[in-house]
């Protein structure tokens, strides 16, 4: 295959130097020359992959770039919790992959990867092609480790609900609290970390009661949780004094949270000293690993999640294969949609620097999350992280939550900051 080499590079870039990645930041819209042109392909049209690929054809449109998605539109995670609790349609959080090819040339192809060869350096696909590359970026999300909890495997999560991959999950769990009877029980359990996205349990918690408190104000949330401490732990549990007192329980792991075993049939959970719990509702979200084409490539470790250099992202499994987003091991960052855009960002500069044969540009990233605790009431985390010796680490004192003691004009913004992220992170993949 064909190498867009450093002279590509520059004359595409119009930059003269390595540096000047760094300097100028990202040099958009500037032809390259054709006929030598190198190819990447991109696994998975989620938060990484669709930011990536779109980046690495905004830093060099010299490069081919196909994206594999097998999916032809894009349901957000983000903001589903907002579905779940009748706030929001899912139409709303429904996205089209058109202006990727239209406006950034990207090809996407909505198709299933099912095999990656890194030494033949292909990708088989479900419908029988094959893609060559000569970089390749996997970023399949999260896949759930079915049984770990025992007997909740895909069949069981037709009747106890995930809804952690947003789609017909979200809509299934919408209808069964809307068809639960008042004063009835529903159960969320959270899994240990690490997972993708560690508010969101709590942030489920919040619109469902918001939903119970119009319309069936005699119900009750247990969550049933395998940690003792969780994130924006202090604002959420203010947070359901102050708007939802008495209706959500909390049971830490110490406590008895750790749910080991389902019965679908009976309606239960059972925790790690036997006891069980019966509710009319129940969430299991399930323990994650790295997604399934990420496994089946031997991209992860003993750990499930998969190890990369955390300045390139390039796995340090296999050459030339990138991994970015929920399934990357990226030391402090958490797995959330805006670190995954943001490690697509790097990964992208990363490997156009390479491809160009630059020098990569000393990397930045950034988190921010919003919550919503109800619907006018928004509650947000945000770090800054650099490269250290020790990996990914949070820059200190360059992030931080939001304030305890607010009013709720300050929650109300909030919430109104938390479209505008939403917003924003959709228009940076697609738009
Ligand atoms: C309820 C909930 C709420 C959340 N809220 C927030 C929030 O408010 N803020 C935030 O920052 N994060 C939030 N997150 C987390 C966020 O959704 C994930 O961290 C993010 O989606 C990770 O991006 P990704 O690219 O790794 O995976 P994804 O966005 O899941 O994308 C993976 C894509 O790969 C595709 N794919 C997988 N395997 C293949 C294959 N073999 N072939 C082809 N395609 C494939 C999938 O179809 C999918 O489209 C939330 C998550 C949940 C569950």
């Amino acid at each position: 295959m064909s190498k867009y080499t450093r002279r590509d590079f520059v004359k595409a870039a119009g930059v003269a130097t390595a540096s000047a990645i760094g300097i100028l930041g990202w040099p958009i819209g500037v032809q390259a020359k054709t006929g030598n042109r190198s190819k990447v392909v991109v696994i998975g049209g989620g938060y990484g992959g669709a930011t990536c690929a779109k980046y690495i054809r905004k830093l060099a449109p010299g490069v081919d770039v196909t994206l594999v998605e097998q999916n032809k539109e894009f349901i957000t995670c983000p903001f589903s919790n907002t579905v779940i609790g009748g706030i929001k349609r899912i139409e709303e959080i429904t996205h089209k992959y058109d202006k990727l090819k239209q406006r950034h040339g990207v090809d996407v192809i909505h198709d299933l990867a099912t095999e990656i060869d890194a030494t033949k350096k292909t990708v088989k696909l479900k419908s029988g092609k094959t893609l060559g590359y000569d970089k390749l970026i996997v970023s399949p999300g999260i896949e759930f480790v079915w049984n770990k909890i025992a007997a909740y495997d895909e069949k069981a999560s037709e009747i106890f609900p995930h809804a952690w991959k947003a789609g017909p999950q979200t809509l299934l769990l919408r209808r069964q609290l809307e068809g639960m009877k008042d004063g009835g029980t529903v159960i969320i359990t959270a899994p240990a970390d690490p997972y993708r996205c560690p508010p969101g349990p709590y942030e489920r918690a919040c619109l469902i009661a918001n939903y119970f408190k119009q319309h069936k104000p005699k119900s009750k949330i247990i969550i049933l949780d395998a940690k003792d401490k969780f994130s924006k732990q202090p604002l959420f549990i203010n947070g359901w004094e102050t708007l939802y007192p008495k209706m959500i329980d909390w049971v830490s792991k110490s406590a008895g949270g750790t749910v080991v075993r389902v019965d679908t049939k009976a309606k239960l959970v059972e925790n790690d000293t036997g006891f069980t719990y019966e509710a009319d509702v129940i969430n299991v979200i399930p323990p994650h690993q790295a997604g399934a084409i990420a496994q089946k490539a031997g991209l992860a470790d003993k750990s499930g999640w998969c190890p990369v250099n955390q300045r390139t992202f390039e796995s340090t499994l296999h050459k030339d294969v990138h991994v970015i987003g929920d399934s990357a091991l990226a030391g402090e960052m958490p797995k959330s949609a805006y670190a995954a855009g943001s490690q697509g960002k790097v990964c992208a500069a990363a490997v156009v620097a390479e491809l160009g044969g630059l020098n990569m540009p000393e990397p930045s990233y950034v988190n921010t999350c919003y919550s919503f605790v109800g619907p006018e009431y928004g509650i947000s985390v945000a770090a800054v992280y650099r490269i250290t010796d020790k990996g990914i680490a949070a820059v200190k004192d360059a992030g931080g939550g939001s304030p305890k003691d607010v009013d709720d004009t300050f929650r109300n913004m909030e919430a109104v900051y938390a479209q505008g992220w939403y917003d924003s992170t959709v228009a940076d993949m697609f738009e």
